[in-house]
């Protein structure tokens, strides 16, 4: 049971078409992931529902993009007040459904927030631009126009912020947009939905289908009404998207999976290093795509962060995401629970020791203790694949070009890491990284102001800053004969 300030945001209807739209079949049941209990259901829709809203996706689009920027604008920004305004239920909900601590719930609501507020100010700032031309007779312009009928689909993880990182841009753009939640987490997107509709969205601009994730991913993807797919989730599922979309040469920006390396040097300021690791690690139970995913240390500090970092879990409190002073919630489901368990797992058969954690502790649910394992070496799983889960595993190094060889050697190229207090090695070490961002001497780098995505098998395409709204424009060149 969740208890909410405003009992109408808990939906179990989907937004398609200004109508809410209930389950003809059996609802899908939304499970409290600390408890195992329900906490709200929503309809099990497929292909012929989200054809539907596509179909409306596409009716609403001319009189949206025919709209000011300044109007868009106006109605992402009433929609942000609201999200702030019932930041308490949408925080509420997101533990609920989610599992994470309400305080960090409470952040991410204010997160995903910050991007309706920014591209409602970045709506306005869509230039064009002219250029000089070759022959005295032509004038040359480019304008940039909204894509047109968008989809997204999104993960459990962050259950409010990737829909408005997604929805944000598209909107202020003139796009329209029909989202597919996670199967995990569709109250959150429900109220969203719920909220843009009070904040004067008009019908079809922005709606939300829950259930059979292939057959409406199918339906999403095999339209040629919709222009755009935005997909924020694993590599796997990103691949067989982006195969989906190629035969009807959709625009694609994917947000895929990471395995962050993060890099602590012999002359590293040690308290911060240890603090961008608890909150790099530890946040969201380990659940976040720029999650640090292996621990790069230089043998000189390795034995002194080790031990640090040990005392530092021992502080961690586990629980429920609704008890007060909790910090890590429960993981997401038993699959996360399996996954985490086989990385542990493996790396002790192969020799890793245990300094912390590595078992799921007397409490039911999904709840994983925060782990710390050394001795961790390249041919583990825990160095190949993303382990999404409150485990820190920590490899030893020599030198700085060993370091970022390692870090550098994964498909994946989302955020890495690094700590050191010398001016030449930033620049050095931050260039020689192959990944989209980089954070020295943070672990936290998410903002609605900065360009979030990856290079390599990690996605295309970058979300938030004055470039995501970009990928919901397309530039047409205007060549004009006055001679
Ligand atoms: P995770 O491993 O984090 O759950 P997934 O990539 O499996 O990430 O899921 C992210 C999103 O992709 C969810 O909304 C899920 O429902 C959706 N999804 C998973 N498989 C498919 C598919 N075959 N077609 C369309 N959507 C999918």
């Amino acid at each position: 049971m969740v208890t909410l300030k405003d009992p109408t945001l808990l939906r179990s209807a989907c937004l398609i078409d200004g109508e809410w739209v209930g389950s003809t079949g059996r609802p899908i049941q939304v499970a409290d992931p600390a408890t195992g209990h329900t906490v709200g259901q929503v309809p099990d829709l497929g292909a012929t529902e989200a054809e539907a809203a596509i179909a409306a996706a596409a009716r609403a689009l001319p009189a949206w993009s025919a709209r000011t920027a300044r109007d868009r604008g106006a109605i992402l920004r009433r929609w942000f007040d609201l999200a702030v305004a019932n930041a308490d239920d949408l925080a509420a909900l997101m533990t609920a459904e989610q599992g994470k601590p309400l305080a960090e719930a409470r952040g991410e609501v204010l997160y995903a927030a910050s991007f309706l507020e920014w591209f409602a100010e970045e709506a306005r700032r869509i230039y064009g631009e002219t250029i000089p031309a070759p022959t005295a007779d032509k004038r040359l312009l480019v304008i940039r126009q909204p894509v047109g009928v968008c989809a997204a689909i999104t993960p459990w993880n962050f259950p409010a912020a990737m829909i408005t990182r997604k929805a944000a841009p598209a909107l202020a753009a003139g796009c329209t947009m029909i989202v597919k939640p996670a199967e995990q987490t569709p109250l959150t997107a429900l109220a969203l939905a719920a909220l843009a509709e009070r904040a004067g969205v008009p019908s079809g601009v922005f709606q939300v289908v829950t259930g059979d994730a292939r057959a409406i991913g199918g339906a999403l993807t095999a339209s040629d009404v919709v222009r755009k797919l935005s997909f924020t989730g694993s590599t796997e599922v990103g691949r067989i998207l982006m195969a989906q979309c190629a035969p009807t040469i959709k625009k694609l920006s994917l947000e895929l999976g990471g395995n962050a390396p993060f890099i602590v040097f012999d002359d590293a300021d040690l308290d911060a290093a240890i603090e961008g690791a608890l909150v790099s690690k530890y946040r969201n139970a380990g659940q976040t795509c720029v999650c640090a995913n292996r621990l790069y240390v230089q043998s000189g500090i390795h034995d002194a962060f080790a031990s640090r970092l040990a005392e530092a879990v021992r502080t961690i409190k586990l629980g429920p995401g609704t008890e007060p002073g909790v910090t890590i919630g429960p993981l997401i489901d038993a699959d996360a629970i399996r996954k985490v368990e086989s990385h542990v797992a493996d790396a002790l058969a192969h020799g890793a020791t245990l300094v912390a954690g590595g078992r799921q502790p007397p409490l039911g649910g999904n709840f994983y203790e925060p782990t710390i394992l050394t001795g961790v070496t390249q041919a583990m799983k825990v160095a190949r694949e993303e382990t999404f889960g409150p485990v820190a595993p920590l490899f030893r190094f020599e030198t700085e070009e060993e370091a970022v060889a390692m870090a550098n050697d994964t498909e994946f190229g989302l955020a890495a890491y690094f700590y050191t207090e010398n001016a030449r090695r930033v620049w050095r070490v931050a260039e020689a990284l192959e990944y989209g961002m980089v954070g020295h001497n943070t672990g936290l780098i998410s903002t609605e102001v900065a360009p979030f995505g990856g290079i390599k098998q990690s996605g295309l395409g970058r979300e938030g800053s004055r470039h995501g709204i970009e990928d919901y424009l397309e530039i047409k060149y205007l060549c004009s004969a006055v001679g």
